[in-house]
């Protein structure tokens, strides 16, 4: 379509394999006829389409990629391209939309450092590299955040490097910034669940898709545990999320969510908040305390909302996998879950977890206020200033773009 426009394209950027039948079309147009190629020519029209192709991989679970019995493809595609030479492009049982795309694309990226060696393993003999993802700062940070960073580095909506200087802003105007948000999340809560929650103490936020791999349960391994915890230092908990409308277990999980809530609606306060969007999205990485992520490693190929939290001074706790691999420094930036290889049942990530909640995280909140502004300076700065999209882009169009 592009091309009947008149658009003059220099580079295709295919995300995930669902645009890798592009690379057939570039093919037939670089396709020159049998009698002009020489025995042993090397495969030119191959060369040129990957020339102008680069590859993106969002997903580190190799039955999650699209595969088509050739059956089908060539029932679709009929004569457009010879099904001998698409098996050895794209594999020979099924075609294998990753595999096509690999093997057309001068450039293959996944989207965090980890991500990339889970795609290595995956797919050995080709080189993937790794641009780690990012967000949008001023699309994230909440306004409370945005006017204190607006008045010491007027340029940091465009250029967020200049956050690295933000551990030097004053912890009173930080912690004013948070309340704020945080007095703005305890208003929708209230109006959207009901649940009263308190300013002073502190809230663990869970939000994303809903599905198997993410284990939002895992916070509720051993309740009894976590009843005791909360009795020993206060916390409240805010879930949101929703379900792809054919994950069966994604939906199990919220109600398995909803009946927790209830179960300990007299130890915990709990919400869950419905129709999980981006304003709602907005509001809880800016108005938590501490951000809870329990993916089951590696299938969390980077994780963004934990890049959003940090840009509002909200602490990470994480599972070691996808971007936070990169962005945990223990104690400073937030925390880490397990070992990052730890097995995938999540006894010993739960065990952690209640470990750290209650030795480490809810006594540093309570008990030593200045070093919890500290961290959330620190994660600011060190994870605000790198984990944007700005330098994502900036990757992207100096390493995958131009080469
Ligand atoms: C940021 C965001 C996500 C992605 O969050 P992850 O941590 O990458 O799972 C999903 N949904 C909404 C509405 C978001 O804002």
């Amino acid at each position: 379509m592009l091309q009947a426009l008149g658009v003059n394209i220099r580079t295709y950027h295919l995300n995930e394999g669902h645009a890798a039948l592009l690379t057939l079309h570039l093919l037939r147009q670089f396709r020159r006829p049998p009698e002009d190629i020489a025995p042993g020519e090397p495969l030119y029209e191959q060369m040129h389409v990957r020339e102008r192709c680069l590859f993106t991989t969002h997903t580190p679970v190799e039955a999650a990629f699209d595969k088509f019995p050739y059956e089908l493809v060539q029932r679709v595609l009929g004569d457009y391209i010879e099904i001998e030479e698409l098996k050895r492009l794209g594999g020979r049982d099924r075609l294998n939309m990753t595999q096509l795309a690999l093997n057309l694309s001068g450039y293959v990226n996944g989207v965090s450092r980890r991500h990339a060696q889970t795609t290595n393993q995956i797919f050995p003999g080709y080189h993937v590299r790794a641009i780690t993802n990012g967000v949008h700062a001023p699309t994230w940070t909440h306004p409370s955040f945005a006017r204190l960073y607006q008045a010491s580095f007027p340029h940091w909506a465009h250029e967020p490097e200049v956050l690295a200087r933000a551990d030097q802003l004053p912890d009173d105007a930080i912690w004013s910034a948070h309340q704020e948000a945080k007095r703005e999340l305890l208003g929708l809560i209230k109006k959207q669940s009901g649940v009263d929650m308190l300013i002073d103490v502190p809230i663990i936020g869970f939000a994303r898709r809903m599905t198997e791999y993410k284990r939002p349960d895992l916070l509720f391994t051993d309740i009894s545990r976590l009843s005791a915890i909360a009795r020993e230092r206060p916390f409240q908990v805010v879930f949101a999320g929703m379900a792809h409308p054919r994950d069966e277990q994604g939906k199990r999980l919220i109600a398995l969510l909803h009946e927790h809530i209830r179960q300990l609606s007299n130890a915990i306060p709990m919400a869950f908040l419905p129709n999980y969007d981006m304003g709602i999205a907005a509001m809880l990485v800016a108005g938590t305390d501490i951000w809870l992520n329990t993916p089951l490693p590696p299938l969390e190929a980077s994780g963004t909302s934990g890049m959003k939290a940090a840009l509002n001074g909200v602490l990470n706790m994480s599972v070691l996998d996808g971007w936070w691999v990169e962005a945990n420094i223990e104690g400073v930036t937030g925390w880490a879950i397990g070992n990052g290889h730890d097995p995938a049942d999540g006894v010993s990530q739960a065990e952690d977890l209640y470990r750290k909640l209650a030795q480490i995280v809810l006594p540093l909140y309570y008990d030593n206020r200045p070093r919890w502004i500290w961290m959330m300076k620190q994660s600011i700065s060190k994870i605000g200033s790198y984990f944007n999209s700005q330098r994502m882009m900036r990757r992207y169009a100096t390493e995958a773009y131009v080469r």
